[in-house]
């Protein structure tokens, strides 16, 4: 099916972005058009004017300043995948965009578009939850952080003001102490997240000396998961303490108050099972008692 008819615009700065967003207030932008473009052709989205932002130099690419890889909004998986900045700083980053959907999915789809859309099934809001990642968003009264653990609110919802954008979001590097993996069953056709973790272990010898840990995919959004993490934190990793540990993720998705997702594919309680396997896989690989 065709999309119904839309005025087209192109932003030429993210300053002109934000004011055609102002001045248009059911507009959509257009990043990767991944997913705007198939809602937009089944007709579940008609926005009046479509704002392509695809050509805002200031929104793409990825630097190293510190302690922090930042990333624009713009930035392709594949270019976060391929990155050796990234795989250097933050190996997990490269990972997880290179387990997104296929290369066509990798070469167009973005970072921005990916957390601002918020399907419950995408990777990057559980990776970038554990990471304890920022997203800068810009609108007409400037700019703001959001911690990436709040940004996504519900299923296809987000912190987003609706005449914001982001811009960039900004991923702690790993220290050399630091060892970080996700681990996720993915729908075979489009490789979206049925379940995923994400966990950041921080390591003495074999001890773990803090964790952090998401889970998402089985949710409207990422839930973290303090439970396991206090359980983990002080523990030397074992087979044992992981498998004991992970045991108490059914406790943090009970805090959490959210619905486990159920569809055709998998049922609430299929979902609710595997998602401690999925964490533990993340911290076996993570400790190297098992391989990817
Ligand atoms: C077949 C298929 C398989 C996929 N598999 C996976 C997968 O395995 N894992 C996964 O995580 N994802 C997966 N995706 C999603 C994909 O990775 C894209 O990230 C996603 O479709 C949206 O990114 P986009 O750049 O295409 O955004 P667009 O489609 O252009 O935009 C999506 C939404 O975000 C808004 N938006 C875009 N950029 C910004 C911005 N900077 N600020 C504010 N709002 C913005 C748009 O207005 C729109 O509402 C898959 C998609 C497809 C089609």
């Amino acid at each position: 099916m065709f999309a119904a008819e839309f005025e087209y615009r192109k932003a030429g700065s993210i300053a002109e972005a934000v004011q055609m967003l102002a001045d248009n207030p059911e507009a959509k932008l257009l990043a990767g058009g991944h997913s705007l473009i198939p809602l937009m052709r089944f007709r579940l989205a008609r926005p009046e004017m479509v704002i392509d932002i695809g050509g805002i130099d200031g929104l793409r690419g990825i630097g190293v300043s510190g302690d922090t890889v930042n990333i624009g909004a713009l930035t392709t998986h594949a270019e976060i995948a391929a990155s050796p900045e990234v795989q250097q700083a933050n190996g997990l980053l490269a990972e997880a965009a290179g387990g997104i959907g296929d290369p066509a999915v990798r070469n167009r789809g973005t970072i921005g578009g990916n957390l601002a859309h918020a399907d419950p099934s995408s990777d990057w809001a559980t990776v970038l939850t554990a990471l304890g990642a920022t997203v800068s968003v810009q609108g007409p009264a400037g700019s703001r952080s959001i911690a990436a653990a709040d940004f996504v609110e519900d299923a296809f919802m987000t912190a987003l003001a609706e005449n914001e954008l982001i811009t960039t979001v900004s991923v702690p590097t790993l220290a050399a102490n630091q060892r970080a993996e996700y681990a996720k069953m993915s729908h075979p056709a489009s490789f979206y997240a049925v379940v995923g973790g994400a966990v950041v272990v921080t390591m003495d010898g074999n001890r773990c000396t803090a964790a952090s840990v998401a889970v998402g995919g089985l949710t409207p959004r990422p839930v973290k998961a303090p439970a396991v993490e206090q359980s983990l934190a002080g523990t030397t990793l074992t087979m044992d303490s992981i498998a004991d540990a992970t045991a108490r993720l059914s406790e943090d998705l009970a805090a959490a108050g959210v619905d486990i997702i159920g569809d055709v594919y998998a049922s609430a309680e299929f979902r609710a099972g595997v998602a401690p396997v999925e964490v533990k896989h993340a911290l076996l690989h993570a400790i190297g008692l098992a391989h990817h």
